[in-house]
């Protein structure tokens, strides 16, 4: 198959020439065609199949015939974060490069003025995150009842961060006769209940399993002591024996953790940098580049910040952490091997994780092979640690608890997604924006969304009398704590 099979216009074809591609992926020969007919399209697909350009391109091509009024733009593509849009934006501009079409990009972090005044030019594509888009919209700037294009991509990474109730409003916004597009990574049935609500008789294209993981990705796992220090030091390890490492991305789950990891590396002559949500945009954006321009050797990151990105030529992934979230290891792991190249993802596994390991094996549907043997220790259940006094005791904890028993879900180890928990709908002024720094809610979401934080209004397990030294706050002993801190950070 080649792209001029597709049906694509010349000024298309000859940007994606300029771009040096020389065969269609699976997913751009699937869809392509069908979104030039202007058919409904769901496609499951992973990052890195190439599914930008399987709505770009052929969107290219329809808007050749046209041209867009003042705030109406012709066409919409909803991306979950800032970073998404803005790399969506770019490839616009890399295969756009022989049109003259106006794209705006509404996001977080960037003036309204600046964004107004492309809206008022009229834009033929407009790329905007959920929250910024409904707050043009609710300011009365933008009207969207000329789209003729509606792409909704990663609609599961919507899902997580509670857009979907967003993004059913945007739908009824937009005229009945659009043509709409949808691409997730994973199809959970929230996901597929929104499709069936929202796609028309939409041509169903999966180019990959949901949740598999590419072939050119040699997946490895390596055991460690679970202490902090030890992980680090098993994380050097790894990092020095690897071959052919080029540039890595290490994952953690907590954002603190992100920052505690880097600061060693440097303190040990890696080359590294941090993305996390706690970041402004602009050092975001900063760290990215010097990552994609080979400046910055390893990139430490967590999950929030980085899903999605598109960093064509990652050599290795390191899992610091092991995810709770057996789907996050798909998408972490989807960083390498992108494009059919071949990729390294090698993930750190502590005794505790054995749980999480054999979901992420269930969920992709192979064993992962160790670099050593596994340790024995590993399947003993005898010498699995011991429940937490905590989780006995109930209250917060005790939920956690049971949900890590289930295999499910350690709220403790998903900070970040604490703050945009499945289908709950944030109160309008405090979703204003809240993509912009999905880690930062606003204080008012704090205590609506975080589990945590909920927990404490709840008496569980001791009726309705709560002894008062129960409830008097606990301080940790200073000194001691920040020598601890200190310490662990100095390893
Ligand atoms: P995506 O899944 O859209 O994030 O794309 C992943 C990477 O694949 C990007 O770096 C694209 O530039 C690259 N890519 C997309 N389509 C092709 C293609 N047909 N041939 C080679 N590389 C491609």
């Amino acid at each position: 198959m080649k792209f001029s099979d597709l049906g694509l216009s010349s000024k298309v074809l000859a940007a994606v020439e300029a771009a040096g591609y020389e065969t269609p992926t699976p997913i751009q020969a699937q869809a392509i065609p069908h979104v030039l007919a202007r058919k409904d399209v769901l496609g499951v697909a992973q990052t890195g199949t190439g599914k930008t350009a399987s709505f770009t391109l052929p969107m290219l091509s329809l808007l050749e015939s046209g041209r867009p009024r003042a705030r109406m733009p012709r066409t919409l593509i909803l991306e979950p974060t800032r970073e998404l849009a803005a790399q969506v934006e770019q490839s616009f501009e890399v295969y756009g490069q022989n049109h003259r079409l106006t794209v705006a990009l509404l996001i977080g972090g960037v003036s309204f003025a600046d964004q107004l005044k492309k809206l008022d030019r009229g834009a033929d594509v407009l790329i905007a995150t959920p929250g910024r888009l409904l707050d043009h919209f609710e300011r009365g700037k933008l009207l969207l009842t000329g789209v003729d294009t509606f792409v909704v991509d990663e609609a599961d990474r919507m899902l997580d961060m509670g857009f979907i109730p967003d993004i059913e409003r945007i739908c009824k916004l937009l005229p009945f006769t659009r043509q709409t597009v949808f691409f997730s990574a994973t199809m959970p049935k929230e996901i597929q209940a929104l499709a069936d609500q929202f796609l028309h008789n939409p041509e169903r294209i999966e180019v990959a399993r949901p949740s598999s993981t590419a072939d050119t990705i040699t997946q490895n796992l390596v055991s460690s002591g679970g202490k902090p220090w030890e992980k680090r030091a098993t994380l050097r390890e790894q990092i020095e024996k690897a071959e052919d490492l080029q540039n890595a991305i290490i994952f953690c789950n907590r954002k603190r953790d992100v920052a505690t990891l880097y600061r060693s590396l440097n303190k040990h002559g890696l080359n590294a940098g941090a993305l996390h949500g706690d970041m402004d945009q602009t050092s975001r954006m900063a760290t990215l580049d010097n990552f994609k321009s080979g400046e910055l050797k390893l990139l430490v990151a967590s999950d929030v910040a980085a899903r999605g990105l598109d960093i064509p030529s990652v050599s290795h992934v390191f899992n610091f952490d092991l995810p709770t979230h057996a789907e996050d290891y798909v998408h972490r792991i989807g960083r390498t091997g992108r494009a059919g190249r071949e990729g390294v993802a090698i993930s750190i596994v502590t005794r505790g994780d054995t749980k999480y390991l054999d979901a992420i094996e269930k969920l992709i549907g192979k064993k992962i092979d160790w670099t050593a043997d596994k340790p024995a220790s590993f399947d003993s259940e005898e010498e699995k640690p011991k429940r937490s006094r905590s989780n006995k005791r109930g209250k917060g904890n005790a939920r956690s608890g049971k949900k890590e028993q289930d295999g499910k879900e350690s709220k403790e180890g998903r900070e970040e997604k604490q703050s945009r928990p499945r289908r709950e709908r944030p109160p309008r002024e405090a979703s204003k924006d809240r993509e912009q720094s999905p880690q930062q809610p606003r204080q008012s979401n704090r205590g609506r969304r975080s589990g945590r934080d909920r927990d404490d209004n709840q008496v569980i397990g001791m009726g309705d009398h709560v002894p008062a030294f129960l409830l008097a706050p606990i301080r940790p002993p200073k000194s001691k704590g920040s020598k601890k801190a200190k310490a662990d950070i100095a390893e």
